[in-house]
């Protein structure tokens, strides 16, 4: 009897030891698996932080909504200078102007806009949607009158100019000088580069029409900027054109609207040239 009683007090030992124990086991991998959980999440934790330091801390980054423009803008410095380089030589940014010509052989690929009027391929959706949407504003008064010109054919419209001014008694150099800025010289002419559309009637009757104050608002959403404004003649060197827009892609476009630059004065911001 008495041993049975030793017996069952060792039973009740060795029970109590394997429960203490079992807990001991228990809060320890309570334990191991906390501090894996910790130092699985404390890094994400981080990130998230440094993420959300950053984006307010600095210039938010552009993502780019354009396929044709996958390079976002940097603020002209000499930390971006180079990435702004890549950006200079985007074919949509091209200019051209008096002081950087067009080469006389280059012809990008074209696709039509209708009645035999061609516009750069890899562009001319932005204009079609454009004019789409100015349909489905309920302007229909809008048509492309003239967009890509071959150099040789804008040249014969430069001659014939030239020629009607001498037949006013202008003297060779003033009267190129006098066409020039009414229709530009073949290698200076933004529509060899086939990214110009000129509507409607090619005049300044243009800017009083609904089409006008329409493309003023929304132009920049498609990619287009009025290339020669009114109150940039003297850095365009172009007298004011109501009717003539010019693709450079949405994101570049909409910069130049909030900024109010023309092309010229965006080229040299982008360059990080001082702009006045
Ligand atoms: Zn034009």
């Amino acid at each position: 009897m008495a041993r049975r009683i030793v017996n069952k007090k060792k039973f009740i030992r060795g029970i109590s030891i394997m429960v203490i124990l079992f807990i001991m086991i228990i809060l320890v991998i309570a334990m191991m698996v906390k501090g894996v959980i910790y130092l699985f999440t404390k890094p994400t934790e981080n990130k998230e932080q440094e993420n959300t330091i950053t984006e307010t801390s600095s210039e938010p980054i552009k993502q780019p909504e354009d396929n044709n423009n996958t390079v976002a803008i940097g603020v002209a410095n000499s930390n971006t200078s180079s990435q702004n380089d890549e950006i200079l030589k985007q074919w949509n940014l091209k200019l051209v102007n008096k002081d950087n010509a067009v080469d006389r052989n280059y012809v990008p690929e074209l696709a039509e806009v209708g009645d035999g009027v061609k516009f750069d391929k890899r562009a001319i959706t932005y204009l079609k949607d454009m004019i789409n949407a100015m349909y489905k504003a309920g302007i229909t008064k809008i048509w492309v009158q003239s967009a890509y010109r071959s150099y040789d054919k804008q040249e014969e419209l430069f001659n014939r100019k030239v020629v009607e001014y001498k037949g006013q008694g202008k003297e060779q150099e003033e009267a190129e000088r006098l066409a020039q800025t009414v229709v530009q010289r073949p290698e200076m002419s933004e529509h060899n580069l086939a990214l110009a559309a000129d509507f409607n009637t090619v005049t300044n009757e243009f800017e009083n029409t609904k089409a006008f104050t329409w493309l003023q608002k929304n132009a920049a959403d498609y990619g287009f900027i009025l290339r020669y404004p009114k109150d940039k003649q003297d850095i365009t060197g172009i007298i004011y054109e109501s009717w003539h827009w010019r693709y450079v892609g949405k994101e570049h476009a909409k910069v130049m609207k909030q900024k109010g630059y023309c092309l010229e004065e965006y080229i040299d911001y982008l360059k990080g040239a001082q702009v006045v």
